[in-house]
């Protein structure tokens, strides 16, 4: 029996490495992969025969000839399966179809209007049963990135605020009523791991996503791999205290640093100013200053408002403390700002810089960098595809 399942480990090793072989070369010969690979001849004719069995990879013609007998190059056919990646963590549930390539070939956005408890989970079957009604290829499985406090390992939500979800057992739900493998991570984590499989920084080895989705979170990959914490939970920077005796934060303690970036945060923030500043456009662009919203202070900010610039400043300088935290206990890094203060630019931009140099050592401010991620919104869901390609594919060398 031992035996057996060791053979069986074996094979699946295999064949992981040569897939994963091929997907990183782009394009190869056998010959080249058993090189690679220090796999035997034999055996690699065998995984790729498999492999093109399944579909999974394709030939496509000779490498130019190096004197000899010109060599069958192979390649990954990535429209041979899709994924599902669903991204919850924000104002409305999207969902995915993507490609063996993270690109995106079909998406769908449902509103959540308000939904929770059960009717937010009922949302996540209708996303699920709309994606695989337009699905035209094999599903590999789906990919989620979950707000709150997730156990990737066990596949539960323990606690996301916002959707009133307690313990969730959401893998399981999933798996038993779809027959296809699950993945999942908090979003800010999920963030991380598409940022450095897919992005411009890729594969840089050190990186931090702030991701800025109905909450705030850090996304921390060390070393090539995601940083999960200890059972769960690492990143948790938005419930970190910023102001003495501030504002209640749904998390139940007083002056978090959601509750100073969040839509409502920002929104009273822009009403105190515009109160104090009857010049303000903000002023303009509605009829009391109650009035304002997010998006009016976005507008007023594109217009160059002094009053909006305010307060996306402090939104930074709110930021640059939490980066500073971060590179006290990572040492200099790459903080990458992910999620929907993308619109602010280069302003918000400076304005963690600025904060960051002023709260923490010279020498660690000037060995980190802060900037957008590469991916834009999209962050989460191609994040959740990298999560699934990992597990079932072998591909991408990130977990613990
Ligand atoms: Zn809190």
């Amino acid at each position: 029996m031992a035996k057996k399942a060791t053979h069986e480990q074996t094979r699946i090793h295999n064949t992981q490495l040569v897939f994963s072989t091929i997907y990183e070369r782009g394009e190869i010969s056998r010959a080249e992969i058993a090189r690679v690979t220090h796999l035997t001849r034999p055996t690699v004719s065998d995984v790729v025969a498999e492999l093109m069995d399944e579909g999974l990879i394709e030939e496509i013609g000779h490498a130019p000839s190096t004197g000899g007998k010109r060599a069958i190059l192979l390649r990954v056919d990535a429209t041979s399966r899709y994924l599902i990646g669903l991204d919850l963590a924000r104002e409305d549930f999207r969902g995915a179809l993507i490609d063996l390539r993270g690109d995106i070939q079909h998406r769908v956005t449902l509103p959540l209007q308000g939904h929770d408890g059960d009717a937010a989970l009922n949302l996540v079957y209708a996303l699920v049963d709309t994606l695989i009604a337009a699905a035209q290829r094999p599903l590999l499985g789906i990919g989620i990135g979950a707000p709150g406090l997730v156990d990737a390992i066990d596949g539960v939500i323990h606690q996301a605020v916002n959707l009133n979800w307690r313990d969730i057992h959401l893998r399981d739900l999933l798996e038993a009523r779809y027959k296809l493998p699950v993945y999942m991570a908090n979003d800010c984590q999920v963030a991380a791991l598409g940022e450095y499989t897919f992005g411009e920084n890729n594969r840089s080895k050190d990186l931090v996503v702030i991701h800025i989705g109905k909450g705030v979170g850090a996304g921390i990959v060390l070393g090539g791999r995601l940083f999960h914490g200890n059972p769960l939970g690492a990143g948790e920077i938005g419930h970190v205290t910023v102001v003495e005796d501030g504002e209640p934060c749904q998390c139940g303690n007083t002056g978090c640093l959601e509750t100073l970036i969040n839509n409502r945060g920002i929104v009273r923030r822009a009403r105190a100013l515009a109160a104090d500043m009857p010049q303000s456009l903000l002023n303009q662009l509605v009829s009391d200053p109650e009035a304002i919203t997010f998006e009016t202070v976005c507008q007023a900010f594109d217009a160059g408002d002094e009053a909006a610039r305010q307060v996306i400043y402090e939104v930074g300088q709110h930021l640059g403390t939490a980066a500073a935290y971060l590179v006290g206990i990572l040492g200099g890094c790459r903080i990458l700002i992910a999620g929907r203060f993308l619109c602010f630019g280069q302003f918000l931009l400076d304005a963690i810089r600025a904060t960051l140099t002023r709260r923490s050592l010279a020498v660690l401010a000037q060995a980190s960098e802060v900037d957008f991620v590469s991916l834009g919104g999209d962050i989460v869901l191609r994040g959740a595809a990298a999560l699934l390609m990992h597990h079932e594919l072998g591909l991408f060398p990130f977990s613990r």
